[in-house]
């Protein structure tokens, strides 16, 4: 009779054990991570109504020839199409490149939305550090910025402690 063959985690060391729970952690958060992008995504399409208020009262557009006369509400369409993953409108990805986080959009939101937050999304999603195809050229520049908001996420932060990060 042969001998029963011990299980498979008998022949894991101590160290593999550790990194695997550490990757398994780690994919947790991160799918937390984006389940919050996603959530946030979908309550911007849901509350906007892509006025454009938040456009006009940035204080950087007029710095760029790609923003310079285009009408606030195409632009955030562009954002809320891109986060959502069906654009690539040149003038959405050239604000949110630019976004040096003022806040002044915030204020003139007449809906209370955080359109800071909504423009550091398109941010990060244009970059591909929510899995999807890279829009900016800046992600040819940073190419680990995925694994650093993987590492980001290992710091166990709760969804308020993320909103604060942003
Ligand atoms: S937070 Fe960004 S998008 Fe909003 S006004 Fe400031 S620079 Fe413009
Ligand atoms: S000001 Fe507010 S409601 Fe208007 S487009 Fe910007 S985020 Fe949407």
């Amino acid at each position: 009779m042969r001998a029963a063959r011990a299980p498979p985690c008998a022949n894991i060391s101590a160290s593999q054990l550790h990194a695997q729970v550490c990757r398994q952690r780690m994919d947790e958060r991160t799918a937390r991570l984006l389940a919050y992008v996603e959530r946030n995504v979908d309550h911007f399409a849901a509350a906007c109504t892509r006025c454009g208020k938040c456009f006009e009262a940035c204080p950087l557009a007029r710095y760029s020839g790609k923003l310079a006369g285009q009408a606030g509400g195409a632009v955030v369409t562009g954002i809320l199409d891109l986060l959502q993953g069906r654009g690539d409108m040149p003038a959405a990805i050239e604000w949110a490149r630019m976004c040096c986080q003022s806040a002044q959009c915030v204020k003139a939101c007449p809906e209370k939305l955080d359109a800071m937050l909504m423009v550091r999304l398109a941010r990060i999603t244009a970059l591909g550090s929510t899995g999807r195809a890279p829009l900016m050229a800046d992600a040819k520049r940073d190419p680990n910025f995925f694994r650093r908001i993987n590492a980001f996420a290992t710091l166990q932060l709760t969804d308020a402690e993320i909103a604060e990060w942003h």
